[in-house]
């Protein structure tokens, strides 16, 4: 490969074959077993010359840190991916999950997307930079983790602790891109640059235990049920971040479901709840809601163990995220709100992190967006929050600017990423890989 020209015919076969062989590393987590595919991403590295580390927060569970070093004292740039997929049921899927089958321009199988796509597109820009010469002047940290489908604490969360000299500030490129949007003039590629934050409740009924013959006013089952009742029918404010408004009003222009100018009112308290409901699709509608909405969802209930015994006790759970500027405290206020005055309830946050936000105005968002253009003129980078957690928080709670990537905006490959059928089209995972090498020679040279 020369210096100036590359081959991208070549990469994007070179690419496949990597993202083939790296969906074969089976990494459902739970177990995980990311160190296999630290394994295997070491013996792609080794090859190329690069110097690799890798550490194991428990037995099995790898974390690989390799990369470029710089020639000057710079915040470092982090290439960052996770290595473990989500299970699967194997039974609906058309081809075997594990097979990485390359058929018609997609490769197949768990992690395609989420997001063993974005390890290799990191890896392969990287790869190319090297076999250019590329000398960059601040470090290109390239981190591939265990555990983020389960919250990273054996993956970044372990990393921040047990190696913490490696986190110097500086940037962060990772997963979490949204949706996107494919239009008549173009292309959107939502830039996931703010993430809701998470707030797991538990919630503990107490009643008095009976035979179920004789009922009786103090029933806890009842009472959660009540309580669900409750939650499920509460609507919470409309709240509108700086992040939601600019991706409304970027979509408004572009969409075809209604006049821009109404469009827009979905910002509007006073009338964001009428023209919610005129959007059609279902999925389309459900995102904007969560986007400007707190949400609570209850997804866990556990009580009673026989079918003629009213039990003294039950539980369920709920998935609540918050929009900027919430805090843990401001969702227990709304469920206690819901709950009433039940006696013998017991509220217990499970888990949680506060929502956290990039800059917009930032030099590697712009760069991103800049190498979006060279590739494919019609496309265009909108920051985009996210609704659910990625491990880009932990940076930004560093004080450093993550930025999430997604190149597939097929319709329905969001809901692939944890559904049956996972795959990405090779087109999009060389779209990745030259936005990258563009976006890191350009931040970093
Ligand atoms: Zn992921």
């Amino acid at each position: 490969m020369s210096d100036h020209i590359v081959d991208w015919e070549q990469v994007k076969l070179e690419a496949s074959a990597l993202l083939s062989r790296y969906i074969q590393v089976n990494t459902v987590n739970p177990p995980g077993n990311e160190l296999s595919g630290a394994f295997f991403l070491r013996s792609v590295l080794l090859k190329e010359g690069f110097e690799v580390e890798i550490t194991e927060s428990v037995t099995g569970r790898g974390n690989l840190v390799s990369g470029l070093k710089g020639t000057e004292r710079m915040l470092p740039l982090y290439l960052l991916h996770h290595i473990d997929v989500v299970p699967v049921e194997e039974d609906k899927w058309q081809y075997p999950p594990f097979s990485g089958l390359i058929q018609d321009g997609e490769i197949w199988g768990r992690g395609s997307l989420d997001c063993k796509s974005l390890g290799v597109m990191e890896l392969m820009a990287l790869i190319i930079l090297k076999r250019q010469g590329f000398k960059p002047k601040r470090d290109v940290v390239l981190l591939a983790t265990a555990d983020e489908e389960a919250g990273g604490k054996w993956g970044i969360e372990w990393m921040i602790r047990n190696h913490p000299d490696l986190f110097r500030g500086g940037a962060v490129i990772n997963e979490g891109g949204g949706p996107g949007l494919t239009t008549r003039k173009g292309k959107l590629y939502f830039c996931q640059t703010a993430e809701k934050g998470v707030c797991w409740l538990r919630l503990k009924f107490k009643g008095v235990p009976g035979h179920a013959s004789i009922p009786h006013g103090h029933n806890c089952v009842v009472q959660m049920a009540q309580v669900i009742e409750n939650i499920s029918r509460f609507r919470p404010p409309l709240q509108v971040s700086e992040v939601v408004e600019r991706l409304v009003r970027r979509i408004a222009p572009e969409q075809v479901i209604m006049d821009p100018a109404e469009f827009l009112l979905l910002l509007s308290p006073d009338d964001h709840d009428r023209v919610l409901e005129k959007i059609p699709g279902e999925n389309f509608r459900n995102l904007l809601s969560a986007l400007l909405h707190n949400t609570f969802v209850p997804t866990v209930v556990k009580g009673g163990s026989k079918s003629n015994v009213i039990p003294s006790e039950c539980y369920c759970e709920i998935d609540c995220r918050m929009l900027p500027g919430n805090r843990p405290e401001d969702i227990l206020r709304t469920i206690k709100g819901c709950a009433g005055g039940i006696e013998g309830l017991e509220i217990e946050i499970i888990d949680s992190s506060v929502p956290s936000a990039s800059p917009l105005d930032h030099e590697l968002y712009h760069l991103l967006s800049r190498a979006m253009k060279k590739y494919d003129p019609q496309a265009e980078l909108v920051p985009y929050m996210s609704t659910g957690a990625s491990d880009s928080r932990y940076f930004r709670e560093m004080g450093m600017a993550a930025y999430g990537i997604q190149t597939d905006i097929t319709p329905g490959a969001l809901e692939r990423m944890h559904g049956h059928n996972e795959r990405i089209s090779t087109e999009s995972l060389l779209f990745g890989i030259q936005v990258f090498h563009e976006a890191v020679k350009e931040f970093c040279g």
